[in-house]
């Protein structure tokens, strides 16, 4: 018998909640329109579901907030809750619902990769971790402080950071690198494969945090080579080991740890964490990962330390048999079996109470709110958190509900040729940029406005339409009425119906409605300086792409020139540097970051620019 409490729900909960297995899986959240709103494991799918509905006082506000927009419901059983954890972490990373907490930077963070699977390694920076028999470290989520550690390393261990296929392709002379010492030319002969591979090996062994026996290895070759009164390469490796040590002297050392462990700790505030994950090794600080996080809900820390595990151990080049976590992100005997999937050997994990281990997670756990502090006061994060923008924008144009998808559209012209249109996507008052769009007009000659916008519009919805995707829950214009109609025709058209549309007409700001209604909000308006904001940034990312495109023709004509280097890697070098005197300031390390360049390139280009600047030889 139904409970009056049940009588209220939505047809298609009221029908579901009775059904529900007994059983461990994962269970899908759905709004109006189908899209997945959150998404969550349970060790019993039946009494974790019903509690979301049953006793709606006993959630907080925000889950309160969720399960009224919940229409719909969906679940998958599982064998164990282990294997509901890792479903619900694909099935997070493919549809990203709105309410589950997430990694604000969710970029691809780089890798040290030093190539053991080839007879004659060589050390590089990757995105990405393939399962090749090669070696890595990271993710680095601090770049800058990467390549530094890297050039120091590349200095004390001399390994090869180039991407000759080796044996098969040999030079008759070394390359840079060779001169400044940090690659002692095996390319032409220097040096052996053995020889190389130990190299490796002990660069290995250095981001592994294993330089005792690296030191070790160091003090017999010097022995061995006095004895051989080879005294000048003896010397060489007296100083190798000099700066070893003084770099060993100067990682952080936390009393009392030994062995290899992952310290985790969460700090939060509000919707908003940030996670540090430090690499500790034979008691030593190797490296600090650091991750932001946000949440929809008012989740524990317990929940926000869970995120950051399933978004970082996957990713993670090395995973030790130890992890300490500053708080219980639940289940530790199901996270344990994860971690020991992952690592294919056991790895324990729990939150120390006391001891040298407690104040190394409470030393990471300052570093996470020092950090978390930093961001919150972060100017421009203060600038971009307006509280309350997106319900004043609901109040001053009359909606149902509170837009909390926004859409933008903006055309640009460049002296009545290339037209180019952008789309700038925000939720929640907030831009997310893998949602932004360009175009580059394709059927209207000449400047006309109202026909780009249609282009624009048409082969976006279309796009939609074909997926069976759906709009934002506000599209906003740039223009007046006539580019407005111009929208309206086209949404509808392709059968969006409940979408609400308006425009922003530059001049007076005036907000045109699709009823002909004109709304003019004062300039300290929250909801008109949101709607201006967006129109900015959709205006600013298509002056963006159109100042890229024209730098590309100018680029086009100097960088055609260079031998090797086509159109994608032209494209690419302007992506990332974008400009020709950045491309000309770049070093080959930097040059070799740009996606698909290798060094051969890089060192082309390098010549190329090199000789122009000497001028012919006489
Ligand atoms: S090309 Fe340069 S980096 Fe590569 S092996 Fe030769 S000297 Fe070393």
């Amino acid at each position: 018998m139904s409970s009056r409490a049940d009588d209220n729900l939505p047809t298609l909960i009221r029908e579901k909640l009775p059904n529900l297995p007994d059983e461990p899986g994962v269970y899908l959240h759905k709004d109006e329109r189908g899209r997945i709103l959150y998404i969550g494991k349970a060790r019993h799918l039946i009494r974790r579901v019903r509690s979301y509905f049953q006793q709606p006082e006993s959630l907080d506000v925000k889950t309160q907030q969720l399960v009224a927009r919940v229409v719909d419901l969906d679940y998958i059983v599982t064998d164990t809750e282990k294997d509901a954890l890792v479903l619900e972490d694909q099935l997070i990373k493919e549809y990203r619902p709105r309410y589950n907490i997430r990694l604000k930077d969710d970029k691809r963070y780089p890798y040290i990769r030093i190539s053991m699977n080839e007879p004659f390694p060589a050390v590089s920076i990757v995105r990405q971790l393939d399962d090749d028999g090669a070696r890595y470290f990271g993710p680095y989520t601090d770049v800058s402080s990467m390549r530094y550690v890297l050039n120091h390393a590349l200095r004390m261990f001399q390994v090869r950071t180039c991407t000759l296929e080796m044996p098969e392709k040999m030079l008759d002379r070394p390359c840079l690198d060779y001169q400044i010492q940090k690659c002692p030319g095996p390319c032409v002969g220097y040096e052996d494969a053995e020889q190389t591979r130990r190299r490796a090996e002990q660069l290995c062994r250095f981001f592994s945090g294993q330089d005792d026996q690296v030191l070790v290895d160091w003090r017999a070759e010097m022995t061995a080579l006095s004895e051989d009164r080879r005294y000048e390469d003896a010397a060489g490796i007296r100083d190798r080991i000099k700066m070893l040590e003084k770099t060993v002297q100067k990682m952080t050392r936390i009393e009392g740890l030994r062995g290899d462990m992952d310290i985790c700790a969460m700090a939060r505030d509000g919707v908003h964490g940030c996670g540090v994950v430090m690499r500790v090794r034979m008691g030593r600080i190797l490296s600090t990962a650091t991750f932001h996080l946000e949440d929809k809900l008012d989740q524990d820390v317990g929940g926000f330390m869970a995120q950051m595990l399933r978004e970082y151990y996957p990713r993670a080049g090395d995973l030790p048999a130890h992890v300490l976590v500053s708080h219980d992100p639940g289940n530790m005997e199901d996270w344990c079996s994860w971690l020991s999937e992952l690592r294919k050997a056991n790895v324990d994990i729990r939150v120390p109470q006391r001891g040298n281990k407690r104040q190394a997670c409470d030393l990471a756990l300052h570093n996470a709110a020092h950090k978390l502090n930093e961001r919150l006061l972060n100017k421009e994060e203060g600038r971009r958190i307006k509280p309350g923008s997106t319900t004043d924008l609901q109040t001053a144009l009359s909606l149902h509900t509170v837009p909390e998808t926004m859409e933008c559209f903006d055309i640009s012209t460049f002296q009545g040729r290339q037209t180019v249109g952008s789309l700038v996507y925000f939720r929640n008052g907030e831009p997310l940029k893998s949602r932004y769009r360009r175009f580059r007009i394709k059927t209207v000659e000449g400047t006309d406005d109202y026909a780009s916008m249609h282009e624009v519009l048409s082969r976006y919805y279309g796009r939609l339409r074909e997926k069976n995707l759906h709009p934002a829950d506000l599209v906003i214009i740039d223009g007046g009425k006539g580019q407005l109609g111009v929208a309206e025709d086209v949404i509808t058209g392709f059968g969006f119906t409940s979408t609400t549309v308006i425009g922003l007409a530059k001049r007076e700001e005036t907000i045109h409605l699709t009823d002909g209604r004109e709304i003019v909000l004062p300039r300290s308006s929250k909801a008109l300086k949101l709607v201006q904001r967006i129109r900015d940034e959709a205006h600013r990312f298509a002056i963006t792409y159109h100042r890229n495109l024209r730098a590309s023709e100018t680029l086009a004509s100097e960088l055609d020139l260079i031998p090797g280097v086509g159109p994608v890697k032209k494209l690419a070098l302007l992506h990332h540097f974008g400009s020709l005197k950045a491309i000309k300031a770049a070093n080959i390390d930097q040059l070799q970051e740009v996606r698909g360049l290798g060094s051969a390139d890089a060192r082309r280009i390098i010549d190329f620019f090199l000789l122009r600047r000497e001028g012919p030889a006489s």
